[in-house]
C-alpha cells in the first residue's frame, strides 16, 4: 500500500506503516519476537547490513519489523520523515540530547518539566560536558533569545509541562530558535499527537514517553522520537553530522560519508538509530510495540471522553470548599495558548493544590476508591499522586517553590470510567480528608 499521505488522523491511527500484504495478510501486527533475522547468503547479508535492503533486517537492536510498523505509523501521525521507538520516555530524551549536543553545548529548557528529565539535565548531563539554561517562564521570548550563546544548541519544552499544564508558544519559540540556527525539541506526551502536532507549530524534533497517553492502558513502558525533517544539520554548528563516520562509508571503495551527505533531511533520526540505539541499546520490545500499536488505534476515542471529564472535574474542584486552586490550562477558554495549540482539549491531566497540609493529602490518597494511587499518567484507569514526593522527588524545594510544586499538590490522570463516579469518589475522599 502506498502512504496514507492523503488520510486523516484517525485513519492513520490504524493504518499508517502496516502493509498487510508484507505480513501473511495479518489483520492485527505481527509480534516478531526474534533477536535476529536470516542474512540468506553473504552477498545478500552485505546489502542487509549496509542499509540497502529495505524491507529485511539482521538484528533486533538494529531494527524490528513490528517496531518498525508503530515507527512508521507515529512518523505519517506527525507529518515527519522518520521516528525511532525505544525502551521508555527517558530513553528518548536522553538520545534526542546526546544527539543534538554531542560533544557538549548548552541547551535551554524551562524548569517546570518532569522530575527525571530535570535531574538530567541539571545533575547527568552537565558531568559529560551538556548544561542547562533552566528558565522559569518559557515563554519569556525575551529572557530565551537573551540566553542564547554561541555554543547553544537547542531550545527543549514540554508543550504542556508536567504537572503545571502550563502550555509552551511553540511557534514563537521556534522562530527563536530557528533564527538562531538551533532546532526546536518538544516533548509532547502530555497532549499525545492526537491533541497536538508540534510540527505544524514549527517545532523539529518531537519526543514521547509512548508509556503514557499513545499506549493508553499503563502495560508498557515505551519511547518514541520523531524527526520533522526540515532542520538543516549541515549549518556549521552540529559538526556531528558532517564529520565522516566509518560505518557510513565503503572501506573497500574507499568511499566516505557523514549522516548528513548520507541521510540529508534523515540525518537526525538516522543518527539516533545508529549511535544511541545501536550502541548504547535501550531497545523496544517487539511484544511493546504491539501494545503500543493497539492502543494507538483508540486514541482518539480515550482523548475525546478523557478530556471531556478531566474538564468537568477541573470545574468540580475549583467549586470545592477544600481547594486553594486547580491547575488546568484548559479551565480558561480565552487562554490564547489554548485556542492556538489544544482547541480540541489540553489532556486528561490536572492538578490542584489541597488546602491542609500532607496529612490531609495522605487521607485523600487512602479514602478514595475509583483512583489508583501511581506514578504513572494517561493509563484507561484513573490515577491519583502527590508529585513532590513521588513523580518530582528529584526537584528540590527551592525550585519547587518556584513552580508552585508543593506537597499539597495532588495529580490527577483522568481515565475512562464513568465522570459521575469519579467526581463522587473524589466528593466522598476530599470530605473524609478534612472530617
Ligand atoms: N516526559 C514526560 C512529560 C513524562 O511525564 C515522563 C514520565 O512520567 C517521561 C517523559 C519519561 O517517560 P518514561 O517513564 O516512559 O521513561
Amino acid at each position: 500500500m502506498e502512504k496514507l499521505v492523503d488520510c486523516k488522523f484517525n485513519t492513520k491511527r490504524i493504518h499508517a506503516g502496516y502493509r498487510p500484504e508484507e505480513h501473511q495478510y495479518a489483520s492485527s501486527v505481527p509480534i516478531y519476537q526474534t533477536a535476529a533475522f536470516g542474512l540468506t547468503n553473504t552477498d545478500v547479508a552485505n546489502q542487509i547490513v549496509t542499509g540497502q535492503l529495505p524491507g529485511r533486517f539482521d538484528y533486533s537492536r538494529d531494527g524490528n519489523p513490528t517496531i518498525q510498523v508503530l515507527e512508521e505509523r507515529i512518523a505519517e501521525l506527525e507529518g515527519g520523515v522518520g521516528a525511532v521507538a525505544v525502551a521508555s520516555g527517558m530513553s528518548a530524551i536522553s538520545f534526542t540530547i546526546l544527539n543534538v549536543a554531542d560533544g557538549g553545548g548548552r541547551i535551554i529548557a524551562p524548569i517546570n518539566i518532569y522530575g527525571s528529565t530535570l535531574d538530567e539535565f541539571r545533575n547527568f548531563f552537565p558531568t559529560y560536558g551538556i548544561n542547562f539554561d533552566l528558565v522559569d517562564d518559557i515563554n519569556d521570548l525575551k529572557q530565551v533569545e537573551q540566553l542564547i550563546k554561541p555554543d547553544t544548541k537547542a531550545i527543549y519544552v514540554e508543550s504542556v509541562a508536567n504537572p503545571s499544564t502550563e502550555i509552551a508558544d511553540l511557534a514563537a519559540l521556534a522562530q527563536i530558535a530557528h533564527k538562531a540556527g538551533i532546532p526546536l525539541i518538544v516533548d509532547n506526551t502530555f497532549p499525545t499527537p492526537y491533541l497536538l502536532r508540534p510540527f505544524e507549530h514549527g517545532a523539529d524534533i518531537v519526543i514521547y514517553s509512548s508509556t503514557k497517553g499513545i499506549n493508553g492502558h499503563g502495560n508498557t513502558l515505551s519511547g518514541l522520537v520523531v524527526d520533522h525533517g526540515k532542520f538543516n544539520w549541515a549549518n556549521g554548528k552540529f559538526p556531528q553530522f558532517t564529520t565522516e563516520e566509518f560505518i557510513l562509508g565503503d572501506e573497500e571503495k574507499k568511499q566516505t560519508a557523514s549522516f548528513s551527505s548520507r541521510f540529508g533531511q534523515k540525518a537526525f533520526i538516522k543518527r539516533i538509530r545508529m549511535k544511541y540505539v545501536r550502541l548504547l541499546g535501550s531497545v523496544l520490545g517487539p511484544i511493546d510495540a504491539y501494545f503500543v500499536l493497539l492502543g494507538l488505534e483508540t486514541i482518539a476515542e480515550r482523548l475525546d471522553k478523557q478530556v471531556a471529564s478531566a474538564e468537568k472535574i477541573a470545574h468540580f474542584l475549583v467549586d470545592s470548599p477544600y481547594v486553594k486552586r486547580v491547575f488546568y490550562s484548559g479551565l480558561n477558554p480565552e487562554n490564547k495558548l489554548v485556542k492556538k495549540y489544544l482547541p480540541n482539549g489540553v489532556g486528561s491531566i490536572l492538578s490542584f493544590e489541597l488546602k491542609g497540609n500532607e496529612e490531609n493529602i495522605a487521607k485523600l490518597i487512602k479514602q478514595t476508591q475509583i483512583f489508583s494511587y501511581l506514578p504513572n499518567i494517561g493509563d484507561a484507569k484513573s490515577l491519583i499522586v502527590n508529585p513532590a514526593r513521588t513523580t518530582h522527588r528529584e526537584v528540590p524545594a527551592k525550585i519547587r517553590q518556584r513552580t508552585g510544586l508543593n506537597p499539597q499538590l495532588i495529580r490527577l490522570s483522568i481515565g475512562l470510567e464513568d465522570v459521575s463516579d469519579l467526581i463522587a469518589d473524589l466528593d466522598q475522599a476530599l470530605a473524609a480528608a478534612f472530617a
